[in-house]
Formats: C-alpha cells, sequence, structure tokens
C-alpha cells in the first residue's frame, strides 16, 4: 500500500477507536489466518462475581464464619476473583439489607473491621493462595491447588464443581486444615457481541481458538457458547506465549487478542498483538493494536481495514 493508503486507514482506525502502530502492523493484519482470544476480561466483562445460591458448604461451618475466613484468607491477594470473594463477604457481612445490582454499584464504606488476620500468606500463580487464619489453615482457590496440597477432592465435591463449571462459572474450592469446607462458585458474563465476532471471523476463514488459566470444564463450557472449538485451558502465565510460538512455528498468521492481565508476553509474540479496552499500560506497549472501545467487534473492523487497504493496491 501506498504511505497514503496507510495514513488514511490508520485515520480511519482512530475515527474509531483503533490504535494502529504503524504500516508493518496494517499489513500483518490482512495476512492473519488465527485469532487467539484470552478468556477473562476478553471473551468475558473481566468483572467476576459470586452470585446468589453458588456458596456450597460442605463441613456445615456457618455462612458468615465459613465467609470471613475466606475473605481474610483472599485479602493479600490482587487477583479479581480474590476481589470478588472478598466484596461478596462485605456485602453478606455488612449490609443487613438485601443486595440489590444498584446497592452494589454504591460507594461503600471499607469497613473490613470484620477481617481476621491471615499469617503466612502464599500466593500461588495460576492456582490461588495459601495461609493461616486462626490457627487453621487455609486453601482457597483449584483442583490444582488441592492436589498439591494433599487434599482430597470427594465425587460429591467434583460433581458440585463440574455442575459449576457447566454453567460457565468457576469453582473455588476451599479447604480448611487440608478437609474441604465448601465450594463457591463464581461468574463472569460473557461480553455480548462475543458470539457474532467469533461467527463473523469464521466466515472470514479465521480460525478462532481461546488460551485461559481457568480449568478445562469453565473453558470449555464459555468456548461452547462462543462458538470456538479449539481451546486451551489451566495455562500458566507464562505459557500463553509459548502456545502462540507453537501455533506459528509452521508459518500460521498469528493474531493474540487480551486484555492485558497476564497476557503481554503473548501479545508480543504474535504477530499482530490486539490490546482491548483501557488495558494496562504494558500490554498497550507489547501490542500493534489497541481497541480502545473494549469492544469485540473492532476486531473485525481492524482486519477489515486492513484488508480494504492491501486490497486495493494487488
Ligand atoms: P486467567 O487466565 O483466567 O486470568 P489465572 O492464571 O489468573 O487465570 O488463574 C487461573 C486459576 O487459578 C483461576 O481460575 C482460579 O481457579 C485460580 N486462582 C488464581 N488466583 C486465585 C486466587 N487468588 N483465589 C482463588 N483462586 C485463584
Ligand atoms: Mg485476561
Amino acid at each position: 500500500a501506498t504511505p497514503t493508503a496507510v495514513m488514511v486507514a490508520t485515520g480511519i482506525g482512530a475515527n474509531n477507536g483503533i490504535l494502529i502502530k504503524g504500516g508493518d502492523a496494517l499489513e500483518r493484519a490482512y495476512r492473519i489466518q488465527c485469532v487467539v482470544f484470552d478468556k477473562t476480561g476478553t471473551l468475558t466483562k473481566g468483572k467476576p462475581s459470586v452470585t446468589h445460591q453458588t456458596v456450597k458448604i460442605f463441613n456445615k461451618t456457618p455462612l458468615a464464619e465459613f465467609l470471613t475466613i475466606v475473605a481474610s484468607a483472599e485479602a493479600g491477594s490482587e487477583h479479581p476473583l480474590a476481589k470478588a470473594l472478598v466484596d461478596y463477604a462485605h456485602n453478606h457481612l455488612v449490609f443487613t439489607e438485601p443486595l440489590t445490582p444498584r446497592s452494589a454499584e454504591m460507594p461503600r464504606t471499607r469497613d473490613l473491621s470484620w477481617m481476621r488476620e491471615a499469617s503466612g500468606f502464599e500466593n500461588i500463580p495460576g492456582e490461588g493462595v495459601r495461609c493461616s487464619v486462626g490457627g487453621v489453615s487455609v486453601l482457597v482457590g483449584n483442583r490444582k491447588l488441592m492436589v498439591a496440597s494433599g487434599v482430597n477432592i470427594s465425587d460429591e465435591v467434583e460433581g458440585y464443581l463440574q455442575q459449576t463449571e457447566d454453567r460457565a462459572s468457576t469453582g473455588i474450592i476451599v479447604a480448611f486444615d487440608e478437609v474441604i469446607a465448601g465450594v463457591i462458585g463464581i461468574s463472569d458474563p460473557l461480553k455480548p457481541e462475543a458470539a457474532l465476532v467469533i461467527e463473523g471471523l469464521q466466515r472470514m476463514g479465521i480460525r478462532c481458538m481461546m488460551v485461559t488459566g481457568d480449568n478445562w470444564g469453565t473453558a470449555k463450557s464459555v468456548a461452547h457458547r462462543v462458538g470456538i472449538d479449539e481451546v486451551f485451558a489451566e495455562v500458566l502465565p507464562r505459557g500463553k506465549a509459548e502456545i502462540i510460538q507453537k501455533l506459528q512455528s509452521d508459518g500460521t498468521v498469528v493474531a493474540m487478542v487480551g486484555d492485558g492481565v497476564n497476557d503481554s508476553p503473548a501479545l508480543a509474540a504474535a504477530d499482530v498483538g490486539i490490546a482491548i479496552g483501557a488495558g494496562t499500560d504494558i500490554a498497550i506497549e507489547a501490542a500493534e493494536y489497541v481497541l480502545m472501545r473494549n469492544s469485540l467487534e473492532d476486531v473485525i473492523t481492524a482486519i477489515d481495514l486492513s484488508r480494504k487497504t492491501f486490497d486495493r493496491i494487488k
């Protein structure tokens, strides 16, 4: 394409909240054969929350006590799931009136005096947290964390986890003194446009895939709902870039769409890194495209724009 055509395309992109970092990026977008989507915050809204009736207690601990311990354990984690658990416990323990969507949005007095002190806090990336609260050893996380800590997952618990995952929620497992105390279902709603965008890309002849650190059950359930058949789940943060490189090894031109939490290395490894939403600064730096509007439709707009620019000169 002529420098003028590239300038025009970049301008049209900018008007649509699509920042394109130069002509090379535009040219590579033209050749995209495969798009890998991050799950959390990309296909989903990235706003996980505990929904009603999804706290299941297996060891008869009273709900308030159970939530107090879980939140006290998660207080030291920055993970969005940890924040969802702390918020839920806070709402349950502090608000007397039932929580409505409106009161959930209201500025809250952060009275966290109900929290207990956690000692020996350990954050295990891709698995969860471990600490001790009031002399009880507490684990909050996924199956991997339980297996690594020698906690037995009974058939009853496993069945409940699978039920949760079939509904596209993530089941967070809680153990007290190495025995399972409960499971908390957390759901992160899909972006409303996700399925249509996947369908549109597939119709353009582009293979769509999904990558996530979340478990296989939830991952497959989310992928199925948006129309993706190729899934990589239980991927550790550094594993996302390795997956991109493996896909590229036979010459496939790969784009990665991510919100930047955990996926900057994958955005950088891809032929075309597409950062979605406000994202993080590192993501914006690692990516060649930044979609300011946080809408997945702009992935199609961006590829369309490059096709129009490069088809014209052929
Ligand atoms: P993602 O790719 O979805 O951002 P992560 O690698 O951050 O995934 O986490 C993968 C999984 O590890 C989560 O789905 C959850 O099961 C578990 N996990 C990670 N951090 C925590 C935490 N602080 N509390 C509970 N579970 C956690
Ligand atoms: Mg993400």
